[in-house]
């Protein structure tokens, strides 16, 4: 079995590097450990609810808009559908003490909407506005007509902080909370999130806001049709387990988890970075580089509920709830609501997110999915009970919540095979090595949400950068124009 390439990992940044490339010509494999291609991006069945995992909603979908754009190119669009949010309201803001805060669809109307609710802070609104536009122009990957000269990098994660930047415009502590209440998408406390990081997640949601009809499984079923298609040999369940490389330092293969050697002569990584270094023989990596990879942060960890409404309400039709906590406790206690499925007939299931501290499931560390000690069990049915209160508290129109089931950091790393199951992979922050989609070796590459962005957004983009230095920049962007 000899390749051009094989990519690791069939997450949104895997299925686009294999279609990229399988597109361009290239003989290509795909090894995903788990059992099923995306399974982040799939979802599951209880009773009558499909509850989507990790995908809910997008920015970029509108016509002609980037995320818009790259499906068109990767060969998904006729198989996807888009249902647009609530252009009054895609996100609420529920505080206590105040009335509901919602971000309408588009940037002028968000402007409008944000000077009306906080008088005397007009400059800082456009100042901050202008700042997210001027961020997300740069990268040549989120805007077309950027240049591509510099340094190469073409997503660059340092500069200044988001705390920073909001502080030279505002000291209003709620417009400052408002601004950094889409930090949940990313994982990362606006102390310590570079502003390039925030403008390129939430620039593209200030445009435009979609779900796909039949959620995060239709997207994995679109890109599984495509893989087809295109003739991509899928080896499923097994993941890869070694990087293999000649005396003279060349890859020339992987070796899979059931003894399976897959031989290439190019590799996409899209895992979490720092298993990379457990992959690869002592030698091939600069000790330094090893080192930053395997020290490299998880994004906040999480405990997820999925439940069902106990009255018909249309509270998450189109739109997602952030209830935050008191002003004092920053967004540490932000519980994010959706619905379960945001495709047009979703019914009364929802999906909740809350942050939970660093190390909260650490006890528990040694245990694996299936197998876990009650106590575990205690830990999550008393989270689950506090965050159900919370929630019929801010939410009362739901009418209260059944659990259906729920999810730990423990899950997530399980599920997603990553070292410790932040949400959203690698945390991103300043004053940190952020993976670059090269490596020291050539035809090396490093893909996913942990070397551009979080977001189906950022993990597709990534594939398309890693697949740049493949097939040439300007020409994988001339073609993603051509699909305007
Ligand atoms: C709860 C939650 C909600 C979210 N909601 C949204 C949302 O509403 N909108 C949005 O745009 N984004 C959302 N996201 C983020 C988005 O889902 C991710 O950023 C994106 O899907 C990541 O794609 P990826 O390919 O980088 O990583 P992954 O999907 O994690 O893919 C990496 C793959 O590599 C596999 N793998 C690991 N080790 C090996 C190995 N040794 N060999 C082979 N395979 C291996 C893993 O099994 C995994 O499938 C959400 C994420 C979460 C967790």
């Amino acid at each position: 079995m000899s390749y051009d390439w094989l990519v690791i990992g069939g997450g949104a940044s895997g299925l686009t590097a294999a279609t990229l490339l399988a597109q361009e010509g290239h003989r290509v494999a795909l090894v995903e450990k788990n059992p099923c291609l995306a399974p982040l991006l799939r979802g599951f069945r209880r009773g009558d609810f499909h509850f989507d995992t990790g995908f809910h909603y997008t920015g970029g979908l509108g016509r002609g808009e980037i995320l818009d754009l790259f499906f068109r190119c990767l060969g998904l669009s006729e198989r996807l559908r888009t249902t647009p949010f609530d252009l009054t309201g895609f996100d609420r803001v529920r505080e206590p003490g105040q009335a509901e805060f919602a971000f309408p669809v588009g940037e002028e109307r968000l402007e409008e909407r944000l000077c009306r609710e906080f008088p005397g802070q007009e400059r800082a609104i456009s100042g901050y506005l202008a700042e997210v536009r001027r961020a997300c122009a740069v990268h040549p990957y989120l805007d077309l007509e950027a240049p591509l000269a510099g340094s190469g990098t073409f997503f660059g994660l340092e500069g200044t902080s988001l705390q920073e930047m909001l502080s030279r415009w505002t000291d209003h502590p709620r417009l400052q909370r408002l601004f950094s209440v889409h930090t949940l998408l990313y994982g990362v406390p606006p102390e310590e999130a570079p502003f390039s990081l925030h403008a390129s997640v939430v620039g593209p949601y200030y445009q435009s806001v979609h779900g796909l009809v039949g959620g995060g499984l239709a997207l994995a079923e679109a890109f599984a049709a495509r893989l087809t298609e295109l003739g991509i040999d899928i080896f499923l369940g097994r993941g890869a387990q070694e990087l293999l490389f000649t005396p003279a330092g060349t890859l020339r293969g992987a070796r899979l988890e059931d003894g399976t050697i897959v031989e290439t002569r190019g590799c996409v990584a899209t895992l979490h970075p720092a298993l990379l270094p457990g992959m690869v023989p002592e030698g091939v990596f600069r000790p330094v580089y090893r080192r930053r990879l395997l020290a490299l942060e998880d994004s906040l960890p999480a405990f997820t509920l999925y439940g069902v409404c106990r009255k018909a309400n249309s509270l998450l039709h189109g739109r997602n709830i952030f209830l935050l906590g008191n002003l004092e406790n920053g967004l540490d206690d932000t519980i994010y609501l959706t619905a379960a499925d945001n495709g047009p007939a979703s019914g009364s299931g929802l999906v909740a997110i809350a942050p939970l501290p660093p190390g909260a499931t650490d006890r528990w560390k040694d245990s694996v999915t299936g197998r876990r000690p009650p106590e575990y069990e205690a830990y999550k049915a008393e989270q689950a009970a506090h965050l159900v209160r919370r929630i019929e508290e801010g939410c009362p129109e739901l009418g209260g919540i059944k659990v259906t089931a729920t999810a730990t950091a423990l899950t997530m790393r399980d599920y997603l095979h990553t070292p410790r199951g932040g949400l959203y992979g690698v945390r991103h922050r300043l004053g940190q090595y952020n993976p670059q989609r090269r490596t020291r070796v050539a035809n090396l590459l490093l893909a996913g949400q942990g070397v551009a962005a979080p977001g189906v957004l950022g993990a597709v983009l990534s594939g398309f950068l890693a697949c740049g230095d493949v097939i040439g920049h300007e020409q994988l962007r001339e073609r993603v124009k051509a699909c305007r």
